[in-house]
């Protein structure tokens, strides 16, 4: 098996603000998601690293930009989580027009990957990333995690309705099914992540 570039990801910081970020030099992913949907686990799997992203369920935590650089010009980026009831929306709104700053300004992000809990996608806030993701023409692989909760049929049947709504409304997404749990699609996803990377020079 070829070395997995994401294996030698680490902590760097938690920023409150972008100009807290590393400098907007070599290239970048960022990770989105509601809150619950399994970013974290998502994360852990693609960098084969148990705690590397903190599954943790406090709200305080996961509002940060976390950096995860793999070296010194690629870095893996972990967008604050939604829809804690906790969140006043004040602190929602912040992050909402922080979050479209990133999408609009940010130089290196190569494109944007969005988890979603395979039994609940394309929520609210999933359509709100799309559009942000849409209207500043980013790259966007959905990630469709927790397929292990589903049958293979179900699988195939969710992948492809969501594949449908893509294709209708945000045709530069793509879709794929995955679990953190068992490993399922992780591989491919980690291809296709690579690809952005690691294709053009950083
Ligand atoms: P985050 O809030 O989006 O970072 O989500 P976490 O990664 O913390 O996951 C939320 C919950 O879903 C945790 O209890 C995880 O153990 C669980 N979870 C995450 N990914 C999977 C998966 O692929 N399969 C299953 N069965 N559970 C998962």
């Amino acid at each position: 098996m070829p070395h997995n570039p994401f294996r030698d990801a680490r902590y760097l910081i938690s920023a409150h603000r972008l100009d807290q970020l590393p400098a907007d030099t070599g290239a970048e992913i960022a990770f989105a998601g509601r809150s619950n949907a399994g970013k974290s686990s998502a994360l852990n799997a693609i960098c084969e690293q148990q705690g590397l992203a903190r599954t943790s369920k406090t709200p305080g935590r996961t509002q940060q930009i976390v950096v995860f650089p793999l070296d010194d010009a690629h870095r893996l980026i972990d967008l604050p989580g939604y829809g804690y009831a906790k969140v006043p929306e004040s602190l929602r709104a912040h992050w909402r027009s922080v979050i479209d700053t990133y999408l609009r300004t940010r130089a290196s992000l190569r494109g944007i990957v969005l988890v979603m809990d395979a039994r609940h996608p394309l929520k609210d806030f999933d359509r709100t990333m799309l559009d942000f993701t849409g209207a500043t023409g980013r790259r966007c692989l959905c990630l469709l995690t927790k397929a292990d909760k589903l049958s293979r049929g179900e699988g195939a049947r969710v992948l492809e309705g969501v594949r449908r709504e893509l294709a209708a409304n945000w045709p530069g997404a793509e879709a794929r099914l995955i679990s953190a749990l068992d490993g399922k699609g992780v591989d491919d996803a980690r291809a296709v992540l690579a690809g952005w990377l690691f294709s053009e020079p950083a």
